[in-house]
């Protein structure tokens, strides 16, 4: 059978759960009910790294997009975005179709239509932290997460152009059909 050239990219927890925040995971090791539909469409795939689990760990806790956007985290971005950056460049160069790219709405890393944001996380859980305070801070805004935005740059310097999606990180299987109709 020849090779059908269709490639998406997709977020690293979207094949692997494991490395999201602990307590946030929303089903058990992949996203069957996203995965398997695609790979009966004939896609091949491209798992996107985890900058958060590759720069914190799988013990870390949930941050907001203001606690990774930094010199140091864009970098870390970058650097982990460039052999994918290099992949795509090959691959279009010999006709391949990247069909587009799933992120995960919701995440500081990889939100597409919407991160979080809050501007006083920060600091020690001492005596006068105050836990309402800090959930009452939190914010729904309408921007990529670091990770994406960095992709998004790279892909504009390298004259590359991508299609984003995006499962939602609170309710992954809702925001399925969405996508699969688009795919
Ligand atoms: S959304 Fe991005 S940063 Fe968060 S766990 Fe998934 S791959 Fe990692």
């Amino acid at each position: 059978m020849h090779r059908n050239k269709k490639i998406l990219l997709l977020s690293h927890c979207i094949f692997n759960v494991n490395s999201k925040v602990n307590k946030i995971a929303n089903y058990g090791g992949c996203l069957q009910e996203l995965v398997t539909p695609l790979i009966q469409k004939g896609y091949g795939f491209i798992q996107l790294p985890c900058p958060e689990l590759l720069s914190y760990g799988v013990k870390r806790w949930g941050q907001v997009k203001q606690q990774f956007d930094t010199p140091y985290f864009r970098k870390h971005c970058e650097t982990l975005l460039e052999p994918i950056i290099q992949q795509l460049l090959d691959y279009t160069n010999n006709n391949y179709e990247i069909s587009g790219c799933i992120g995960v709405d919701g995440s500081p890393s990889c939100g597409i239509n919407h991160t979080c944001k809050a501007c006083n996380w920060e600091g020690e859980i001492d005596e006068n932290f105050s836990l309402e305070n800090i959930l009452n801070s939190l914010n729904k805004v309408e921007e990529k997460g670091v990770f994406m935005e960095v992709f998004e740059n790279l892909l504009i310097e390298n004259r590359l152009h991508l299609d984003f999606y995006a499962i939602n990180e609170a309710n992954p299987t809702a925001s399925v059909q969405n996508i699969l109709k688009e795919l």
